[in-house]
């Protein structure tokens, strides 16, 4: 879902769209218990025959899906639309970030047949775009990467007109080697998040390095500038607003193309508390500022995450990026 834009023209414009966005109150200041969820966040119940109909192929391909480990608040409408997001490289992470459900230990072996099955599952689905994620496996050589490449390749061999959108760990200490085996392989979309503002990264991402990330994408970029590049962050993490503003100006230094941002929901009381429920009309001004620092495509909104709608906006990515390039040639 992406609200209509919060028009940015001048200084006057730039410090309007500024005081739309709700001041983020100091973590101390909130309640101890968890906040009820307001109603902008509320969504329906997954249920229906094609939700089942998508659950039942990820089980008999023995697929896993960020879907289902984030405990995504997307599912009932992603799933009803045939749209999952096919979590690689098994259901174990090797991380604990404070924000994330996925669950954490030991990983299992590589499943040798998950390209494929991804690939039929593409197919059955008939599906124009595909994300496939993945969770860290710091235990692995290569970090994951050439089970990236391979499900790239069973993609492209399998359902050739499907686009395809990676969204990757961050292959700490490893990541020049995993980019350029990843980009050598093409995905359409290169997508890696930052998830929160540095100065949180201890807390809510202490397994990470904010720079490290940024530098990954910006390595992408570089290494071939026709992928697309794409980072998202969770708001209501207790970030300020002009963090969150930094962290736009230094995606943009890293050449990113689109922006995602959505709001954090607690998955469970183990993880880190929301800070702050961010609204819908202070999502849209940050919205406006993140176009007026000049990305490609922003969606923001309370339910945005990396994959929703994903197939929608890659169409409009490729059509803003051919706008540009007209805008350029005449
Ligand atoms: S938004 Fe992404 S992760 Fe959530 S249900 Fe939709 S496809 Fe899955």
């Amino acid at each position: 879902m992406i609200r209509a834009a919060v028009v940015v023209s001048g200084v006057d414009g730039y410090l309007r769209a500024m005081n739309e966005i709700t001041p983020i109150a100091h973590p101390a200041a909130q309640p101890e218990t968890r906040q009820r969820k307001p109603d902008w966040i509320r969504v329906k119940a997954p249920m229906g025959a094609v939700y089942n109909e998508t659950k039942g192929l990820m089980r008999r391909l023995g697929l896993n899906t960020v879907c289902e480990e984030a405990a995504c608040p997307n599912i009932g409408e992603c799933w009803t639309k045939k749209h999952a997001t096919v979590m690689i490289l098994g259901d174990t992470c090797t991380r604990a970030c404070a924000f994330c459900n996925v669950k954490t230990g030991m990983p299992r072996a590589v499943d040798a047949l998950e390209p494929q099955h991804t690939a039929d599952a593409a197919a059955e689905l008939g599906l124009e775009h595909i994300v496939i994620t993945s969770v860290d496996r710091d235990d692995l050589p290569d970090g994951g990467a050439s089970q990236f490449v391979k499900v790239i390749e069973a993609l492209r061999r399998t359902t050739p007109h499907t686009t395809i959108e990676i969204l990757t760990p961050d292959f700490r200490n490893k990541a020049q080697a995993a980019i350029e085996s990843i980009v050598t392989a093409r995905p359409d979309v290169y997508n890696h998040n930052l998830e929160t503002v540095p100065r949180l990264y201890p807390t809510i991402r202490p397994g990470a390095r904010y720079y490290a990330s940024l530098r990954l994408l910006e390595s992408v970029k570089r290494h071939d500038p026709s992928i697309f590049t794409k980072s998202g962050v969770m708001l209501g993490l207790g970030e300020e607003r002009l963090e969150v503003h930094q962290v736009m100006d230094d995606m943009r230094s890293a050449d990113i193309d689109f922006l995602t941002m959505g709001q954090y929901l607690q998955p469970t009381p183990r993880h880190a508390k929301v800070q702050d429920f961010v609204t819908p009309k202070a999502f849209d001004a940050y919205a406006a500022i993140a176009r007026a620092k000049g990305f490609l495509l922003v969606a923001s909104s309370p339910l945005t995450r990396s994959s929703y709608h994903a197939g929608d906006d890659f169409a409009r990515l490729r059509a803003a990026r051919e706008a540009k390039l007209a805008t350029v040639r005449v």
